[in-house]
């Protein structure tokens, strides 16, 4: 006879003769419930704030792009989805007389990702130096066609911001590379604007960054990617509870939400000692033009 004895409670009489039934009772419990059913795409819930969708290639504040062409995101990608093909800014230096795409040596000519491919890791975002690829909240990326699924460097470059200017053109004067970087440049200069002026005058970016330097506007505002503007008022009232898609998806102002999980008395020295400096590092960087998911978009 075997010595096993059922952890569960065996059931009594009543038990045994409800137990053919006793999964309907998940069935009627739930017919009470209110439906939760999405009604998209008339509807679209927004995302977590660190959801990893459609990727952007970000530019500083004047305009510049972040992508130095380095590859380092293709090759840490474990999907071989991204293709990068970097070239020499001195090429465009001397084509242009002057201008560049990109701070320092090098700068991103071509830059796909094939969407069949990518399983939105981030890992690609993790390994980028310059932070200029992040991850949006952009999850609509169905199509049509394979080969319209390969999203090629104009597809993922974050437009100009109002107020900063088209590349290519010079640098900030007196600035490297490094000094982008760090946050130093946060508005085009009165000498960026003349170059651009007088390279390309019908620049529709010109306007605005005129406007810049003569104080007329404020400096350029960080791009937030967004998805498209709720359907309902239902959906803007959820969308404002959660505290809307703020672009940056690692940092936080201070006030934020992600500060007040921090000060929550439920949180952990480990968590303030850890988190506390990114947030501090996020609100110097504020004057970024990144987004990415939404973020300083980026999953890092
Ligand atoms: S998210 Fe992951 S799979 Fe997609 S491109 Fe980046 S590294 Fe590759
Ligand atoms: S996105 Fe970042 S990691 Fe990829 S090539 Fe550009 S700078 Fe390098």
């Amino acid at each position: 006879m075997s010595d096993y004895q059922p952890l569960r409670p065996t059931k009594g009489p009543l038990g045994k003769l409800l137990a053919p039934v006793a999964g309907f009772g998940v069935t009627l419990g739930s017919m009470f419930r209110p439906t939760v059913t999405e009604q998209y795409p008339f509807e679209k819930v927004p995302t977590p704030r660190r959801y990893h969708g459609r990727h952007q290639l970000n530019r500083y504040a004047d305009g510049l792009e972040k992508c130095i062409g380095c590859e380092l995101c293709a090759w840490a990608c474990p999907a071989d989805a991204i293709y990068v093909e970097g070239a020499d800014n001195a090429d465009v230096l001397a084509e242009t007389g002057g201008g560049q795409v990109s701070p320092g040596e090098r700068y991103g000519r071509v830059y796909q990702i094939n969407y069949l491919r990518c399983i939105f890791c981030g890992l690609c975002v993790e390994a980028c130096p310059t932070r200029a690829l992040t991850m949006s909240n952009d999850y609509e990326l169905a199509g049509p066609t394979r080969a319209g699924m390969i999203y090629e460097k104009q597809d993922l470059l974050a437009p100009p911001a109002e107020g900063t200017l088209a590349t290519p053109h010079p640098m900030v004067e007196g600035t490297t590379d490094t000094d982008y970087y760090q946050g130093s440049v946060t508005a085009p200069t009165a000498e960026q604007v003349d170059w651009v002026r007088e390279h390309r005058p019908d620049d529709p970016t010109l306007e605005a960054a005129t406007a810049v330097v003569q104080g007329s506007r404020p400096a350029p505002q960080p791009t937030v990617h967004t998805l498209r503007p709720p359907a309902t008022k239902a959906t803007a009232t959820r969308e404002a509870a959660r505290g809307g898609h703020a672009g940056d998806r690692t940092t936080d102002a201070p006030g934020g939400p992600l500060s007040a999980a921090l000060d929550a008395p439920g949180s952990t020295a480990r968590a303030r000692a850890t988190v506390g400096p990114r947030l501090a590092a996020g609100s110097a960087r504020e004057g970024s033009t990144e987004t990415g998911s939404t973020h300083e978009g980026g999953a890092r």
